[in-house]
């Protein structure tokens, strides 16, 4: 049986008849039954099929929602959420990226367009090496651009982004690999910039890409006897702790009220600013 995708392949190669191939204006249509304030599309980026109630009951569990919410399967590891609250909905957005199983991303997209991109993923890096000089929104932004699409940048109360590493969160795409390091010639100099990702849980050390791991890469050579090249990407590429925008108590070893130690061995609060009189 053909899937939604393959179907939609196929399609794309026919030669059309009358009738078929005439567009349909549907702009005279009133009627709906979907609030766009209420609605998300989530695709789950997995390797196999998951069911829409397995999502739901990690989506409720990571999720701890006010008011909760309602799912519908509407393709293949592709989820409608139905909220029962706006704030919910929007607490849902603003947390992203989630990860199901502490390894697949889950890909909201704000719309009820089933055709929407749900290849790209917004996600945190930390990015180190910076000056001091650019450590601010405007770098951040160009920086993020270059990496995927930029989406925010984490500052403090006074939109100051001065600290250990410039905090980013950008669209990447999960069909791409991790970018590594940023270099950028500034005033006279080649620096070099390390990128880490908060969250990342599971990727591929031979590719790059985050929604397999290295035994099933379909582009990895078999391998004869014992390598001793080193992999292309490893778990250095992993940011020690993560912000969790959800936590609501103060963790008791941390300065930042919103950090969350990531199986780390440091704890680590880059933005803490002390006032002195
Ligand atoms: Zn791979």
């Amino acid at each position: 049986m053909a899937t939604e995708e393959e179907l939609s392949s196929i399609i794309g190669r026919l030669s059309l008849r009358e009738g078929e191939a005439t567009r349909h204006s549907t702009s005279s249509l009133t009627a709906t039954r979907i609030d766009p304030f209420l609605t998300i599309i989530g695709k789950l980026h997995c390797p196999r099929v998951v069911t829409h109630d397995s999502i739901a009951t990690h989506c409720r569990n990571i999720w701890s929602l006010r008011r909760g919410f309602a799912v519908r399967p509407v393709g293949e590891n592709l989820v409608h959420f139905k909220f029962n609250d706006r704030i919910d909905r929007a607490r849902v957005m603003q947390g992203e990226p989630w990860l199901l199983g502490r390894k697949y991303p889950l890909v909201l997209q704000p719309s009820y367009d089933l055709s929407a991109d749900f290849d790209l993923c917004p996600w945190w890096i930390h990015l180190y090496n910076c000056s001091l000089d650019l450590m601010n929104e405007e770098f951040a932004r160009f920086a993020g651009n270059l990496i995927g699409e930029f989406v925010e940048v984490f500052t403090d109360a006074n939109r100051n982004c001065i600290g250990r590493f410039l905090r980013i969160k950008f669209k990447i795409s999960l069909k791409k690999p991790l970018m590594r390091v940023l270099q950028f010639e500034h005033e006279g100099r080649d620096l070099n910039f390390p990128l880490q990702y908060e969250r990342l849980a599971e990727w591929c050390y031979h590719c790059g890409i985050i929604s397999h791991v290295e035994s099933g890469c379909p582009t990895k050579p078999p391998s004869v006897g014992n390598s001793s090249k080193s992999p292309e990407y490893g778990p250095w590429l992993r940011a020690k702790g993560y912000w969790n925008p959800f936590v609501s108590k103060r963790p008791a070893n941390v300065l930042d009220p919103f950090f969350v130690p990531d199986d780390s061995d440091e704890e680590v609060a880059p933005w803490s600013e002390r006032q002195f009189h």
